[in-house]
């Protein structure tokens, strides 16, 4: 039993005896999100030849997913749920792909118990045995038990100061310190800041009005992105290949900063996952889990969350894969971490590559940001069309493309979109 699943993906050439000889306006270093936004739009847009390379051997960056051995549409770096609140973003990437509405949630296991997570109404009734019936009976508990704090900087502070002591340990305290590998106090409040603290009855881990995944995954809507003529991909080649070859006018970079400088101020800390992948059987194509992550609050469990991915894919199959991650140090960048101490370092590498005029630094990784996928859409809409604007953009006589006059995508970007209703 299965549902249609995507085509097989398509593969690029590692070879780049070509690209070497030719001529590119632009090499955009790094396929996820924030590169390929990146060289589309000034493929499209400013009429580019553009040269994208991944050291990976896949395109889609962090969001690739695939098909696996046993059939399930899996996210190979760990789950990746799409939602914004950005119209820009929706608009943007909906040329390239349908949406699925998937309105995730997510229940916490305290170890005994299990309660919905983000906290709500449900949630202080279930944690403290009580049967409150309002948003304001929960607001008055909330205000009996915080810890007032003038201008919360800590995650510690900032959850504290809103419902009190108890449920930000059980809640947040242990999980955090076993992913971030620092205490709460340690972390800028932006961190926990993520999650949601309801008292109504909505148990949806996200609030955005837009809440839907690529009906046929990431890695299709991003082949469909880098569709395009003026655009050559080479997948399993690093920047450091091809960075004294290649001939090219403008770099856009979103790999780690600090290793575009190699490490000159000393390493920003990265914090990573290892991702158990485990499959089982399903007849009749049932689910494993009630909802499609459960965190593991208690910090005696070395792992942090198990997604089961059908049910964000939607996917109907007689097995089902769920990834168990495992918070470590070591491995592939995935979070930069949100302190001041490494601000202050970021901040350094940052005043170095405000003097590169012809290098642009968008993304997670170049910008040392922890940002969900449709901020880094929107961080590269914006950064191509001040590319534009300022009339950075080298470009070969002849295919100017619509540079000289960017159309409205372009240039009307950076408005912040309405916020839509449900
Ligand atoms: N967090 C927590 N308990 C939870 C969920 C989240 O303490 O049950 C904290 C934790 O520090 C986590 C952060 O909130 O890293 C952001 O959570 P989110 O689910 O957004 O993390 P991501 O999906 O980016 O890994």
């Amino acid at each position: 039993m299965s549902s249609t699943l995507p085509r097989n993906r398509r593969s690029y050439p590692s070879e780049v005896a070509e690209v070497v000889a030719a001529r590119f306006d632009t090499l955009v270093v790094g396929a996820g999100f924030a590169g390929a936004v990146m060289a589309e739009r000034l493929a499209s847009e400013c009429g580019q030849r553009v040269l994208l390379i991944d050291e990976r051997e896949h395109i889609a960056g962090a969001a690739y997913d695939y098909v696996d051995e046993h059939g399930v549409l899996t996210h190979a770096y760990g789950p990746h749920i799409f939602h914004t609140q950005s119209l820009r973003v929706v608009d943007y990437l909906s040329r390239f792909t349908d949406w699925r509405p998937y309105e995730h949630r997510v229940i916490a296991n305290l170890g005994d118990q299990l309660m919905p997570i983000p906290i709500n109404r449900t949630t202080v009734n279930m944690f403290f045995g009580l049967d409150l019936n309002t948003d304001a009976e929960v607001e008055a508990l909330f205000a009996e038990k915080a810890e007032p704090v003038a201008q919360p900087r800590t995650s510690e502070e900032l959850v504290v100061s809103r419902v009190g002591r108890e449920l930000y340990e059980a809640f947040f305290r242990g999980y955090s310190r076993k992913q971030w590998l620092r205490d709460p106090s340690e972390l800028h409040r932006s961190v926990c800041g993520r999650v949601a603290i309801r008292t109504n009855t909505d148990d949806r881990y996200f609030s955005d009005w837009h809440q839907k995944m690529p009906a046929d995954g990431y890695t299709a809507m991003f082949e469909r992105i880098l569709e395009h003529p003026g655009i050559e991909v080479r997948t399993g080649v690093a920047f450091d290949d091809v960075r004294s070859q290649v001939s090219y006018g403008h770099l856009v970079y979103t790999g780690r900063i600090d290793g575009y400088f190699e490490y000159e101020f000393g390493s920003l800390p990265y914090r990573s996952v290892r991702l158990d992948l485990r499959n089982q059987p399903t007849p009749g194509g049932s689910l494993v889990q009630p909802a499609g992550t459960i965190n593991f609050l208690s910090e005696d469990v070395p792992w942090t969350r198990v997604t089961e991915y059908r049910h964000l894919t939607g996917q109907v199959h007689d097995s089902s894969t769920l990834a168990v991650e495992y918070p470590r140090s070591e491995g592939d960048p995935h979070y930069p971490i949100p302190c001041d101490a490494t601000r202050a370092l970021y901040k350094r590498y940052e005043a170095h590559a405000a003097e590169l005029a012809d290098v642009t630094f968008v993304g997670r990784l170049a910008r040392y940001q922890y940002l969900d996928m449709d901020q880094v859409v929107g961080q590269a809409l914006s950064a191509a069309a001040r590319l534009v604007k300022d009339g950075r953009l080298r470009v070969a006589a002849g295919r100017r493309g619509r540079s000289a006059q960017p159309s409205p995508p372009m240039c009307s970007n950076s408005a912040i979109a309405p916020k839509r209703p449900r």
